[in-house]
């Protein structure tokens, strides 16, 4: 066999396609009917990325209507030679999942279990279902078989990742070195081929397909033919993903397999959609064990952990992990995660250097993992050893390893962790020299670098920390990438341990592999794809050296924009700048995970890239940077692209971005900045977006006649001025609470504490019943209650963009609010609104305003919920109110809703704990998104669908089901109207909760108004 003769057909130019030849392609798409054909530019750009550091505009974008559709899509592209690629969770670190192709991504509509067989531990999956997912559906559905049996395979991105794409990358986590790959716990794929024929490779498939047994003589005859070379070149580990897994079927053929039951679905692992694409996986299901347990044992420093790990394999872990000393400084640095670095073991008192996360699992009874933790105190070397077993806490440790990268990512200085070296896989007695030169290689280039993550299978997450926008860190960074991949090789071990070749590695395959096996690789990509239309460029043909450090995101290269020098309405500190701000998303995904928590509510109830926080990310990013004109050089931001315009207007502004995020991308503040900079530049804002902006000013002239104002917003005229959804009642308006607090006999002040209540345009002018309940909270607790007069908190105008007004605005109010946040003897002061709360404790200190930062910082200490106000301070109260033996509440299971703020700023203890002093064990905090109104949002009628299928996502179907007597509590205005609306229950503020247990008799005149 001549290796050189081998060539694929280089079917896409790095140009990519005209605009004639792709406005072809789509058009002939359409009449495919295939599902959504989106070729826009938008479109384009919002999935020229994954993960990566990469960034390469894809010639359109289809997602598919099923997997027959999948069919027809690379039936059509392989008859017209058009490169395709296939995409899930687009959470690959290596670039394989960016290409100039049709990305089909199969993650919103191929993603049914199609069958579960429990007794032979296996179950058929569409691709596009991600693994947590399944498992939640296997757990979910236990009558079905599922139960007590689970997916094994855990990348770091379980919540976002697709079982296709698990395939694809032949993916494995922390646990690998109990279960395996992916390729070890997949039983067969269907694929379709790019000659359009669709076959399942498995086991005996040869026996039954035509199709198989021809793939399958034509690859063995590949492997037998380079079989010495296999056993020389391949390395002997557990992580290996570089290039197509030969040595998987030379196993095989080795065991004496013959070619009509040859299995090559280990074959279409890792092989990065080059070969096949997979519409259907036949999965091996693993026992959920009994318990697990987790001990850290903590080190001097990272050599002596290191050292350790070999001694403590013996001991049957199911996990080693490994963190270093910069990952844990980091962590102390950080708010969040310094709370569990107490949870390492203390060295001489001080917090160690190195520590080793170990867990164990028990397969029959959790007693059995004493014998673990004995077995591991035998080996360690070391008694800075603690054991956990208990989930909470478990969880909470592996918080601070699983936050590794990101608290990186936050250290201060425009060099960041750099995902390009990250996946070496050496064996575990070569680890420590390994560390030792890999220091060496980082040093040698003036930087350093963090070394953390699967020390069980030798593979160490390192990411040196460079500055990309600098092309002499470009240049380091293409000397450390072959540096790293020699070392590993010297050390035994392969510079692709996990995350697979792409872009970054693919280039690095030759040198390693030598020119045989990638001659051999090439036969193989030509026996499953010879036209070479399946994501080209990828394990084979790849491009020189010199592309590692090309076709990157933060091109270096381009005209860039000088992102200092833009007028923002917002300082960007968290990001260090507006640029750091806008190119904060990493890709990694966490924001496609579909439960848990909040974010992202609209990705949720559409499954669309373009619609999760990455997908407004990117799109926000594009703009500014000047990518969205295309053909055009730009000197400025983009501030007016339609595709980025109809990208923004389904994110509710929840902010649960800013704080589940790792990065913390923060698209709420990014959102609002972009809108203002549009209307800057359009000379003002239509008038939808004034009056939705204006709401306080409506709601006061709706409260002056409250009947009038009231009826006529049931005629209907306001919703069609405004554009609103006909099946929306307006918040009613109610007489001022500003009329009833001047008027009523307070009782006396004099010598009393003092507190004032923060009257917000809702409580004040549409739920004044709330204001009064918390007036007589206070009142109980012993306070003299004020209503200051202060004015708005700007949140309307906040989140329609309209930042010139919301500075004057709020700049005005703090005015009017001086006095009282300097006066010593207020000390507190209550914001019922949580949405309200949020604007002054978030937006108020990062708005550009006239008013000095101390000032604002002051208020921020004295503003707080009433849950807060009564929790936190419970002692300190003049009074402490206890619940009469019979109450209102005694015995009524109560579900609370939180605000999407309030969950994301200041969290729902508060709440929880308040609740609870009245109502007992029965308050059950809801594990609830968004409620999918959001302001403003859910009323408008283009929102309405989408905003009630938020609220069906996790919010209404418990209130639903609660019974008659259950008390349903919800802290912010626009939820209470969303949950009457969706769910038909009304709602309770937590005030009035607390003044129904407190006030006892008091509460009819509380309450009904
Ligand atoms: C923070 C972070 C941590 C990570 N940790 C791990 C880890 O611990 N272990 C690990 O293995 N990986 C890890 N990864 C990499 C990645 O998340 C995993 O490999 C994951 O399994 C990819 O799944 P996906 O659905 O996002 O695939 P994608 O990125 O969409 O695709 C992956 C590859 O598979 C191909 N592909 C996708 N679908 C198909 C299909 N239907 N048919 C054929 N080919 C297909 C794609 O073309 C691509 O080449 C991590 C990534 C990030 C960002
Ligand atoms: S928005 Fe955040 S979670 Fe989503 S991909 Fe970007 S960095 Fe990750
Ligand atoms: S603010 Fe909410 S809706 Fe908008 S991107 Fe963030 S998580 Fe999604």
């Amino acid at each position: 066999m001549d290796h050189a003769a081998i060539s694929l057909p280089v079917i896409e130019s790095p140009r990519g396609r005209s605009d004639e030849e792709r406005a072809k392609i789509a058009e002939e798409l359409l009449r495919l009917d295939v599902g959504e054909v989106r070729f826009d530019r938008h479109s384009r750009l919002v999935y020229s990325t994954d993960a990566s550091l990469y960034q390469v505009e894809p010639i359109g974008v289809v997602v598919p209507r099923d997997v027959a559709a999948v069919e027809a899509i690379v039936r059509f592209c392989a008859g017209r030679g058009i490169a395709v690629l296939p995409r899930g969770g687009g959470t690959s670190l290596a670039g394989q999942c960016t290409g100039r192709a049709v990305v089909v991504d199969l993650s919103p509509n191929c993603r049914r279990v199609l069958e579960v067989d429990a007794a032979g531990r296996r179950c058929r999956v569409e691709p596009g279902i991600g693994i947590d997912e399944l498992n939640r559906w296997l757990e979910k559905n236990g009558a079905q078989g599922g139960a007590g049996l689970f997916f094994a395979p855990d990348p770091a991105t379980v919540a976002q990742a697709t079982i296709g794409g698990c395939i694809g990358n032949n993916a494995a986590g922390a646990r690998s070195i109990r279960y395996g790959r992916t390729s070890e716990n997949v039983a067969g794929v269907e694929v379709v081929l790019s000659s359009g024929e669709r076959v399942w490779l498995e086991e005996g498939a040869g026996r039954k397909s035509p199709t198989a047994r021809r793939l399958a003589k034509r690859v063995a005859a590949v492997v037998h033919e380079n079989a010495a070379e296999i056993r020389r070149r391949f390395p002997k580990l557990i992580r290996r993903n570089a290039g197509y897994g030969l040595d998987m079927i030379l196993e095989q053929l080795d065991r004496g397999v013959s070619e009509d039951d040859l299995d090559l679905s280990g074959l279409i692992c890792g092989s990065e959609g080059t070969l096949a694409v997979v519409v259907a996986a036949n999965l091996k299901l693993s026992v959920l064990p009994k318990a697990r347990g987790l001990a850290v044992v903590s080190f001097a420093d990272l050599d002596a952990a290191i050292a350790a790990v070999g001694g403590i394999l013996g001991t049957g872990p199911s996990a080693v992990e490994l963190l270093d000393d910069q990952v844990i400084r980091a962590a102390q640095g950080n708010a969040e995660c310094r709370a569990y670095v107490e949870l390492l073991p203390k060295l001489a008192g001080a917090t160690p250097a190195a520590a080793l996360y170990v867990e164990y699992q028990a397969e029959q009874s959790a007693a059995e993992l004493e014998a673990f933790f004995a077995a591991l105190r035998n080996v360690a070397g070391t008694n800075a050893l603690v054991t956990y077993s208990d989930a909470g806490t478990m969880g909470r440790a592996w918080t601070l390893r699983k936050a590794s990268e990101a608290l990186l990512h936050g250290l201060p200085g425009k060099a960041k962790p750099v995902t390009f070296v990250e996946d070496n896989s050496v064996p575990v007695e070569q680890l420590g020299r390994f560390v030792t030169e890999f220091k060496r290689i980082v040093a040698r280039h003036g930087t350093t670098a963090a070394y953390y993550a699967h020390a069980s299978v030798g593979v160490l997450h390192i990411r040196p920390m460079l500055d990309l926008h600098e092309s002499a860190d470009r240049e380091k960074m293409l000397a450390i990438a072959t540096e790293a991949a020699a070392l590993a090789k010297a050390c035994g071990g392969v510079m692709s341990g996990e995350h697979g070749d792409g872009r970054v590695r693919g280039p690095l395959l030759e040198a390693f592999y030598g020119p045989q096996i990638m001659t051999a690789f090439k036969r193989i990509k030509t026996i499953f794809d010879p036209v070479g239309i399946l994501n080209p460029g990828n394990i084979v043909d790849a491009p020189p050296l010199a592309s590692i450090a090309q076709n990157l995101r933060v091109d270096g290269e381009s005209p860039a924009i000088d992102l200092s020098k833009v007028d923002t309405y917002y300082q960007y500190a968290w990001a260090e700048g507006f640029a750091g701000a806008v190119e904060a998303c990493n890709g990694a995904g966490f924001c496609r995970k579909t439960s848990g928590g909040t974010m992202c509510p609209s990705y949720r109830a559409t499954l669309d890239e373009r619609h999760s926080t990455r997908g407004r990310g990117n799109a926000i990013r594009v703009a500014v940077t000047g990518q969205t004109r295309e053909g055009q050089a730009s000197s400025s931001p983009d501030w007016n692209d339609p595709g980025v315009l109809g990208t923004l207007d389904l994110c509710l502004g929840c902010k649960a971005c800013k704080t589940e995020c790792p990065t913390n991308v923060d698209i709420a503040q990014l959102k609002s900045e972009y809108y203002a900079q549009r209307y800057r530049q359009l000379g003002g804002a239509p008038l939808r977006v004034r009056l939705f902006g204006n709401v306080r000013r409506v709601n006061q002239i709706g409260s002056m006649m409250p009947g009038v104002a009231n009826w006529m917003g049931r005629l209907g005229l306001v919703h069609r001025m405004l554009g609103l959804s006909p099946q929306r009642s307006l918040p009613a308006f109610a007489p001022s609470l500003h009329r009833w607090f001047h008027r009523r006999a307070a009782p006396p002040m004099a010598g009393r504490r003092r507190v004032a209540i923060w009257a917000d345009c809702f409580v004040t002018y549409s739920e004044p019943h709330i204001g009064r309940a918390a007036v007589a909270v206070l009142e109980a607790l012993g306070y003299a209650v004020e209503l200051p007069a202060g004015g708005c908190c700007g949140r309307a105008m906040i989140s329609t963009g309209l930042l010139d007004q919301a500075i004057g605005t709020i700049d005005r109010t703090l005015a009017a609010m001086r006095s009282v946040i300097d006066d010593g003897g207020v000390e507190a002061i209550i914001v019922l609104e949580p949405s309200c709360l949020s604007a002054i404790k978030d937006e108020w200190l990062k708005l550009k305003l006239q008013t000095d930062l101390p000032t604002r910082k002051r208020l921020v200490e004295k503003a707080m919920s009433i849950e807060e106000f009564v929790e936190r301070r419970w002692e300190r109260h003049p009074s402490r109110p206890i619940v009469p033996p019979v109450s209102a509440l005694a015995g009524r299971q109560m579900l609370v809703h939180g605000h999407c703020h309030q969950k994301a700023l200041w969290g729902m203890e508060p709440t929880a704990a308040a609740l609870r002093r009245v109502a007992g064990p029965h308050v059950r905090i809801l594990d609830s998104g968004c409620c999918g109104m959001a302001g403003a949002f859910g009323y408008a009628a283009e929102h309405y669908d989408l905003s009630m299928k938020i609220g069906e996502l996790s919010v209404f179907p418990p209130v639903r089901s609660a019974g008659p007597d259950a008390l349903i509590v919800a802290t912010g205005t626009s939820c209470r109207h969303q949950i009457r609306d969706g769910a038909g229950r009304d709602c309770l503020h937590p005030a009035e909760v607390l003044a129904m247990g407190w006030c006892g008799a008091g509460v009819p005149s509380v309450l009904a108004l």
